[in-house]
């Protein structure tokens, strides 16, 4: 709220008082103080001159006259009730009120700032905890470097000059990024103006045209699964092109800028085919936009990221890849079931249920069907009783043992426990939903009770 051409009123003469009035002293163009006065540090505020003291008695007839005037007031008196009395004399005449101690009445709360003008940190627990907001602004403001005004002074300082030289915002803002992330940031800090302009002219010289494309697993959906990697790209992206494999508590992670498409397939509802996808991502690129395209999972694991790396590359687009926890491991992960074990499975197999055109599995039954390892079927629900008919039918007994981790790792993943022969129809009577992956094989008999990440 802009307070350097605006009046307030503070109402109540105690320590609580004199709190809210250091947050207005220096930033309030007029502040007027109205009560009997306690607090040493209101008295002096009023002796130099700084504060208007209006008088001891709070009638609530003065205050109505008062708060046309206002922009906004504190009440800070000891009565619960004569503050709330304010605050509705305040809302009915539209003037911002916070009572002190009180947000149901309140329109407005103070949060704990940071001050590093032109930089600002407002740290609220609206209202919950204020200690815990104050502790947090002692543990950020140690992870602040000393010269962050001075740096923000200098970046504010080059705006005209660059935005003339480069009319483009897309590059200005990647210039500005390599710039605090680099060098230059450094010497700003330190004061070394003509350095940093050095420094930032480079930055604008270097950077490239053309955009790039980052295929980037997002992992199987629990954010704290996310690579420091895929963190920092999510923070750089111009757009975002992800599907229904991508939860929003990951996708509120992405740069709050970044333009979101959902380019999102529910099967046999294809809603952007793969060659429009591609195309997408191709066009983004050459325009000189730094994509993301998120994938669950790893990207390059039954995600079709193999394609789109391959499509881009021909077409001439940089390309970046970064893993992801695939929801093979974090499935078995977050149920307590082991992939492989010494004892009963040398290997994993990651196999796609995916059914073809028409329908049918196409899968090499004979070499699935054997003990010693463990299966780790992705996109098998649906054909869920085909493929334990097909595993039984090549050889595995019904009672071989077999889960389903549906929303693994999320805050509602469920685990169901069964067999070839059983797990069917237990899918179906719990109503099981994708994303769901299937384990089969000894490894299931090991699973314990375990505690999330
Ligand atoms: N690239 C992804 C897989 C994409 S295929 C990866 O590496 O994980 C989509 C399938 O992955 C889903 O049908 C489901 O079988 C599996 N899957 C993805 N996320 C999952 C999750 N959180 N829990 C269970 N299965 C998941």
């Amino acid at each position: 709220m802009r307070l350097d051409d605006a009046r307030a009123l503070l109402i109540g003469g105690g320590q609580v008082a004199a709190n809210k009035l250091r947050l207005l002293l220096g930033r309030c163009h007029d502040i007027a103080v109205l009560g009997a006065i306690s607090d040493p540090e209101i008295t002096q505020a009023v002796a130099s001159g700084r504060v208007t003291h209006l008088g001891d008695a709070i009638e609530l007839e003065s205050v109505r006259t008062l708060l046309p005037q206002m922009r906004l007031v504190f009440a800070a008196t000891d009565e619960f009730d004569l503050n709330r009395e304010i605050a509705a004399l305040a809302r009915a005449a539209g003037v911002a009120i916070c009572v002190v101690d009180d947000q149901e009445p309140s329109t407005f709360i103070t949060p704990a700032i940071i001050d590093r003008t032109p930089v600002q940190i407002a740290i609220s627990t609206n209202g919950a905890a204020p200690v815990l907001a104050r502790r947090l602004r002692t543990q950020i403001e140690a992870l602040l470097p000393d010269g962050l005004s001075r740096l923000a002074r200098f970046m504010q300082a080059q705006r005209s000059w660059i935005k003339k030289t480069q009319p483009d915002t897309l590059i200005r803002r990647r210039a500005w990024e390599n710039f605090v992330d680099g060098r230059g940031a450094e010497q700003a800090l330190r004061g070394e103006e003509g350095a940093a302009r050095k420094s930032l002219e480079d930055a604008l010289n270097a950077v490239p045209r053309q955009g790039e494309v980052w295929l980037v697993g997002a992992g199987p959906g629990d954010p704290d699964l996310l690579t420091l990697a895929a963190l920092r790209l999510m923070s750089n992206a111009d757009s975002v092109l992800y599907d229904q494999l991508i939860p929003p508590a990951i996708m509120d992670r992405v740069r709050r800028d970044a333009e979101r498409v959902f380019v999102g397939k529910k099967r046999s509802h294809h809603i952007l085919p793969q060659d429009n996808i591609n195309e997408e991502l191709i066009r983004r690129a050459k325009a000189g936009e730094r994509v993301l395209r998120l994938k669950g999972g790893d990207p390059f694991i039954f995600g079709r990221g193999g394609e789109e790396m391959e499509a881009l590359v021909d077409a001439g687009v940089t390309v970046r890849v970064i893993p992801g926890i695939t929801a093979a491991s974090g499935c078995g992960a977050a149920s307590g079931i082991p992939l492989t074990h010494r004892d009963c499975a040398q290997s994993c197999i990651f196999v796609t249920g995916h059914a073809r055109a028409d329908g049918t599995l196409n899968l090499d039954w004979p070499s699935l069907a054997k003990k010693g390892q463990t299966l780790a079927i992705y996109m098998g629900l649906s054909p869920m009783a085909d493929l334990c008919a097909q595993l039984q039918a090549h050889g595995l007994p019904a009672d071989w043992p077999a889960a389903v981790i549906e929303h693994g790792t999320r805050a509602d993943q469920r685990v169901h426990v069964a067999t070839l022969g059983t797990l069917p129809a237990l899918v179906a009577e719990r109503g099981v939903v994708s994303p769901a992956l299937t384990l089969v094989g000894e490894v299931v008999n090991h699973r314990r009770e375990i505690h999330q990440f």
